[in-house]
């Protein structure tokens, strides 16, 4: 299990290869696969994926493009079905516990031209609480406005999410997220593309969500960010390749063995970790590569 407390388990809290489970931390797990494998149509994204997910876990999911970082949220909040294995959150099926779990899609997904304000879209938030008939009472704007305080966009409230520039659209889906007072965060992408001072609020955010029990689980493409503002991480292509605390999973062989090779060293980083030239060679989808944006910085 991947735990913020607990005894440190064997191998210093890692583990290494095919059904990696990490067995650290005593409370109930927020999340436990066992034996997944999902895909699309004959394409197959997961694989025996192994599992557990400690309650107040700040975990960051890493690998190359098309390994199946997206897919893996995407089951855990049941949007869509495993093909085997079992998947359960909070202690039942992935979906039943709906309103604890927040899911936030990459940006790519989102349609930003849909004519809303940020403060519609972060009442959305509220929708599953209120219930799609009622209106809004004075609980759910105060959720509203405490979750966009949060995220330091009170002054944008009225805007049209159209109008703002990436970060601040990351924003408000954090925000969105947070109004909702999950228990559980699924963040796809939450800080690819964003200028570093987004980067480091939003970190921030959710250091805090982390340590009041909140589990959440964020993909990322920078390994800079996850070595330093998460507590563990998970390398994932298409199989679990290592698990364990972000700063000893982030070594240069794990990460060469995740990516396929294509390392670079880049000083400075924990552990003479590297960032990488993805090579493309793992993604047959097309989707772009944030890893020379990366390196430009
Ligand atoms: P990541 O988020 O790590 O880039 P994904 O989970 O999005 O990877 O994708 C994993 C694999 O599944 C890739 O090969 C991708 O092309 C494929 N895939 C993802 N979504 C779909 C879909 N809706 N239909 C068909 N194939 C998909
Ligand atoms: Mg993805």
């Amino acid at each position: 299990m991947i735990g913020a407390s607990g005894p440190a388990p064997a191998f210093g809290g890692v583990t290494v290869g095919d059904g990696a489970v990490i067995a650290a931390g005593s409370g109930r797990p927020a999340v436990r696969m066992q034996g997944v494998t999902a895909g699309y149509g004959a394409r197959i994204a997961l694989e025996a994926v192994d599992l557990e997910i400690g309650a107040g876990s700040l975990l960051a999911v890493i690998g190359p493009n098309g390994a199946g970082k997206s897919t893996l949220l995407k089951v855990i909040g049941g949007l869509l079905e495993p093909r085997s294995g079992t998947v359960e959150v909070l202690g039942g099926p992935p979906g039943a516990e709906a309103r604890r779990v927040a899911y936030v899609p990459q940006a790519e997904a989102v349609d930003w031209q849909f004519p809303v304000t940020v403060e519609e879209v972060v009442m959305m938030g509220r929708i599953p609480r209120i219930g799609i008939l009622r209106r809004p009472a004075a609980a759910d704007h105060a959720a509203v406005a405490d979750a966009l305080a949060t995220v330091n966009m009170t002054e944008a409230s009225r805007r049209q999410i159209g109008a703002l520039s990436g970060g601040q659209r990351r924003r408000v889906f954090l925000a969105r997220a947070i109004a909702s007072d999950p228990d559980v965060y699924l963040l796809d992408e939450p800080v690819t593309g964003v200028d570093a001072t987004t980067q480091e609020d939003l970190m921030d955010v959710l250091e805090a969500e982390a340590r009041q029990g909140k589990t959440v689980v964020a993909t990322t493409h920078d390994l800079a960010c996850a070595a330093h503002r998460f507590q563990q991480a998970v390398l994932i292509n298409r199989r679990i390749v290592a698990a364990g605390p972000a700063n000893l999973i982030l070594d240069q062989r794990l990460l060469a063995e995740t990516y396929g090779g294509h390392v670079l060293v880049v000083p400075g980083l924990p552990n003479g970790s590297v960032l990488l030239d993805d090579a493309h060679h793992h993604d047959e989808s097309g989707g772009e590569s944030h890893f020379h944006e990366e390196l430009g910085r």
